[in-house]
């Protein structure tokens, strides 16, 4: 089990709740973006080449906290840029622990070692650290030699603390599967409470643009990478969006699933499109029709994507909203230890 039994049943119980009211359009986890600024220049990054007095900007705690609980998500997952950066963000994390929300903090863990004593193991809080793949891989999609190492000493260090670690993997075109299983070998090694993986996803403001994946590629490189899994793997996925990574399952988008509130408001039409900002988590739900989202939509930026922000969440509202979600995930399970 990649997440704690009791995680497990808050989200469980907050689906099925949602699911017996009636009530289809929900918000699972809550990306938050408290600042833009980071402390790295990773190539696939959408976030970072904002003007100066942007990226100076920080998020009040207060702000984080209203977000939360207007939209009622029973997770949330703190990115940015880099969140250690975030003078409050012990605080805004202990205000989220006091909600009882479930937060990864996404960081890359450079600065970790020196901000670990501001924060204290707890059942509701995880890092999530971005790690991109073995020491070569994962430096040059940071563009910074070492980055790596220190991420790793980062890891090993919270873990022996006590802390819930995870780790987040974008995964690009260029990817090579066997070094990809090798990274995952080593993450586990290294003792973490499980992995997160993502293909990439073309952002217009970022570097490299040719890194991207097109989803029949995906699709591909996740069954190389995925097929006989070790069974000491554990991922922080359901079952059925593994499977709908690898092509096995169909799923249609849930851009309301993960919904970004950044220093500018909630971002429309979803966390990987910005066409600008809303006050509200319900106006973001008013609005998001008009967009024609997903793979049977309009956009062209949704052909491609397989993210786990859009598509993770209709796994869980599948997995959760009928009998028949549940038993095909079963079947993934099985399907997925069999191979293993
Ligand atoms: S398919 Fe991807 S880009 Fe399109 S709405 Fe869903 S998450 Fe956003």
């Amino acid at each position: 089990m990649a997440v704690p039994i009791s995680q497990a049943m808050t989200v469980a119980k907050y689906a099925i709740g949602n699911s017996i009211k009636g009530v289809k359009r929900y918000p699972l986890v809550m990306m938050l973006e408290p600042l833009f600024q980071c402390n790295l220049n990773c190539v696939g990054c959408g976030k970072i080449q904002y003007p100066r007095e942007i990226l100076e900007k920080r998020m009040p705690k207060e702000d984080a906290w209203a977000a939360i609980e207007e939209c009622g998500a029973p997770m949330v997952s703190i990115a940015g840029g880099e969140p250690l950066i975030h003078p409050e963000m012990p605080e805004m994390i202990q205000g989220f622990i006091d909600r009882k929300k479930y937060i990864y903090m996404c960081t890359n863990a450079q600065i970790l070692l020196k901000k670990i004593d501001l924060y204290k193991p707890n059942k509701f809080f995880s890092f999530g650290i971005h790690l991109d793949g073995v020491e070569e891989v994962h430096d040059k999609s940071v563009n910074k030699l070492g980055a790596h190492k220190i991420a790793v000493e980062a890891i090993e260090e919270a873990v022996k603390r006590g802390f819930r670690v995870t780790t987040n993997t974008t995964i690009f075109n260029n990817a090579d599967p066997e070094l990809v299983r090798k990274h995952f070998d080593e993450t586990m090694a290294l003792g973490v409470e499980g992995m997160m993986i993502s293909p990439g996803f073309p952002y217009e403001k970022a570097a490299s643009q040719d890194i991207f994946l097109e989803r029949k590629k995906t699709v591909e490189l996740f069954r190389k990478i995925l097929s006989n899994p070790d069974p000491k793997w554990v991922f922080n996925h359901s079952p059925s969006f593994l499977a709908f990574l690898k092509g096995e399952q169909e799923y249609e988008c849930t851009p309301w699933g993960n919904p970004c509130y950044s220093i500018f408001g909630w971002q429309k039409p979803c966390y990987l499109i910005n066409d600008g900002y809303v006050k509200t988590y319900k106006e973001l739900l008013e609005c998001i029709d008009q967009y024609k989202l997903g793979h049977n939509g309009t956009r062209p930026e949704c052909k491609d994507c397989m993210l786990h922000s859009g598509y993770e969440p209709s796994a869980v509202c599948d997995i959760f909203g009928s009998f028949g979600g549940m038993m095909r995930a079963a079947k993934h399970m099985r399907n997925f230890k069999k191979r293993a």
